[in-house]
């Protein structure tokens, strides 16, 4: 057994003390915050946001805007204005008579509003925080680089996995997000990008990330939804490459086989943030389901059939996970597979314990994992100064 820093020691025994019991009961009405180790599966029930464009597929739109006593053909134009234009205002869609406007702004209702937003890098990386019909708060953030611009949205107000080092987690579940909800940060992206806001000049989103609040494979079915949405060709959909999206996991094994199935080419990335499962049952309490073993050959698994190189996410936390010894137990576990290895400097919560590790420690981990020959980079941590870190801003309000 390689030796135990204090911290990590400290760590195992508050975790066998309170003894994690996964459960899928449902916490009633409002969100409720988890006991350490709780896994919540199963979102609170709670009044639906209105049914929007985004959710329906074009056959469904179709219906949909026949129901109200328009044309079928209406559904492809009001697709074309929200998808390629990114319009949501009926009464801009000049194409369309004024009674036919009236009928269909039914299917483009407002989810979501801005309650606040951040901007740092010169104003090409935004956080904003949104309100939810019901009152409940998400984050996405946009990123501008020199080559693409990135959105990280949000797939769950709240998340139920309980994550004991992120904000989100500590707040437990309030909903799962609906498909548009999903699909809307995207778009509000892709409009503040075409009308010259983000500095740079009129640009487009190029990659999407499912790493905002949540855990994307909790809400499965939304997800996919918006995924489709995201990647199906206008006016189907915002026409974004499939390859530029990437939905991350701590780890529901069922659904990564499920996700395979899909015949999507996105890329999967698995938050592992330990190489062994005594650490990580607490690190990820989800382990205490799946095993690090399983979850990484659901992985491979992944990789095989969609062809996609794993992302495997390790949040570096000073004196817990950041041993050269765990650098090389990843090392072992991950050489010659389908991989990379993104490593995050951990992102303190307030009030946390929990840091960032020390330059030298973060060095001698990336070299380890070099040696043994694993891809590997250290993700830039645009937005730190904006709480970047999901769930922040949402916990501050
Ligand atoms: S790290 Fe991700 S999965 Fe874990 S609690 Fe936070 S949002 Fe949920």
């Amino acid at each position: 057994m390689p030796p135990r820093p204090q911290a990590f020691t400290n760590l195992a025994e508050e975790k066998s003390r309170k003894s994690p019991k996964p459960s899928n009961s449902p916490s009633k009405g409002r969100n409720v915050s988890q006991q350490p180790g709780q896994l919540t599966f199963v979102a609170p029930r709670r009044a639906k946001p209105a049914r929007h464009l985004a959710d329906l597929s074009m056959a469904d739109r179709r219906a949909a805007v026949t129901e109200l006593g328009e044309k079928a053909f209406r559904a492809d134009q009001l697709s074309r204005h929200y998808f390629e234009r990114h319009t949501a205002d009926v009464g801009a869609m000049t194409d369309l008579p004024a009674a036919a406007r009236e009928k269909l702004s039914a299917l483009l209702p407002t989810l979501l509003t801005p309650v606040k937003e951040l901007t740092t890098d010169g104003g090409t990386t935004r956080k904003t925080l949104w309100r939810l019909f019901d009152g409940a708060l998400v984050e996405s953030v946009l990123m501008r680089y020199p080559d693409r611009v990135t959105m990280c949205v949000s797939s769950q107000a709240g998340c139920g996995m309980n994550c004991p080092f992120c904000a989100t987690g500590q707040a437990g579940l309030t909903r799962n997000m609906s498909t548009a909800e999903i699909v809307e940060q995207v778009v509000s992206g892709a409009r503040a990008l075409a009308a010259g806001e983000v500095p740079g000049g009129p640009g487009r989103v190029s990659n999407i990330v499912f790493m905002g609040m949540g855990e994307p494979l909790a809400n499965y079915k939304q997800v996919i939804g918006a995924v489709r949405r995201i990647v199906e060709p206008a006016p189907h959909g915002l026409g974004i490459s499939a390859r530029g999206v990437t939905v991350s996991t701590v780890g529901l094994v069922p659904a990564i086989g499920k996700l395979a199935d899909e015949g999507l080419p996105v890329t999967l990335a698995l938050s592992l943030h330990a190489p062994d499962d005594e650490l990580r049952d607490t690190l990820v309490p989800i382990n205490t389901r799946w095993k690090v073993a399983e979850v990484l050959d659901a992985a491979w698994s992944y990789a095989a059939r969609t062809k996609r190189r794993i992302s495997i996410e390790y949040a570096l936390i000073k004196d817990i996970n950041d041993q050269e010894w765990r650098a090389d137990l990843l090392g072992k576990l991950v050489r010659n597979k389908l991989v990379h290895v993104n490593l995050i400097p951990l992102n303190p919560t307030p009030g946390s314990k929990w840091t960032a590790s020390r330059p030298e420690d973060e060095r001698a981990f990336v070299r380890r994992l070099e040696f043994h020959g694993v891809p590997v980079t250290v993700r830039d941590t645009r937005g730190r100064e904006i709480d970047g870190a999901c769930g922040q801003l949402a916990a501050a309000e």
